[in-house]
């Protein structure tokens, strides 16, 4: 069944130039863009985001490394969306990630790991709502074929 999730391109990965190759990778594994944008986090947003994490030793890193820089966020539609974007993903760690994964070509360390994905559908709704308003998401079929 197609299902949304959310992502967000971190500030290291839009930093060092691979945006293009991650929403290749992404589209290549049969996601459907709904909603995108180039944006930022200040700190209020990122506490927002995070707020599971608060208080935990690693969130004020966490924090000022996700209000570093310009971040590409979307809302992506998929066959059984959260968990195949966490596969392509991989793990946390990009050192333990698997070999072809979005962190283990473009993660740098347990922080500074390149991606995004939500855990489940739930959090993504939320996660996609502080980013997006409801007109930003284009529901129409924009396929190749509906253009001809
Ligand atoms: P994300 O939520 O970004 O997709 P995740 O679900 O794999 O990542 P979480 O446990 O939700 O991992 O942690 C959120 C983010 O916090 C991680 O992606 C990473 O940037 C950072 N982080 C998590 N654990 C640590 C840690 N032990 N030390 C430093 N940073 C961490
Ligand atoms: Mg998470």
């Amino acid at each position: 069944m197609k299902t949304r999730t959310f992502t967000i391109i971190k500030p290291d990965a839009v930093a060092g130039g691979y945006t293009g190759k991650i929403l290749d990778m992404i589209l290549a594994d049969g996601f459907t863009i709904r909603a995108m944008k180039m944006t930022f986090m200040n700190r209020n947003d990122a506490a927002r985001f995070y707020a599971v994490h608060r208080g935990k030793p690693f969130f004020e890193a966490l924090s000022t490394y996700m209000t570093s820089g310009a971040i590409v966020v979307a809302l992506l539609e998929g066959e059984d969306a959260v968990d195949s974007l966490r596969r392509l993903v991989g793990a946390t760690d990009p050192r333990n990630a698997d070999e072809g994964t979005i962190r283990r070509m473009f993660g740098t360390d347990l922080t500074r790991n390149a991606i995004h994905a939500s855990d489940c559908a739930e959090n993504a709704e939320k996660e996609w709502k502080q980013f997006f308003d409801e007109k930003e998401i284009v529901e129409v079929d924009y396929s190749p074929c509906s253009f001809e």
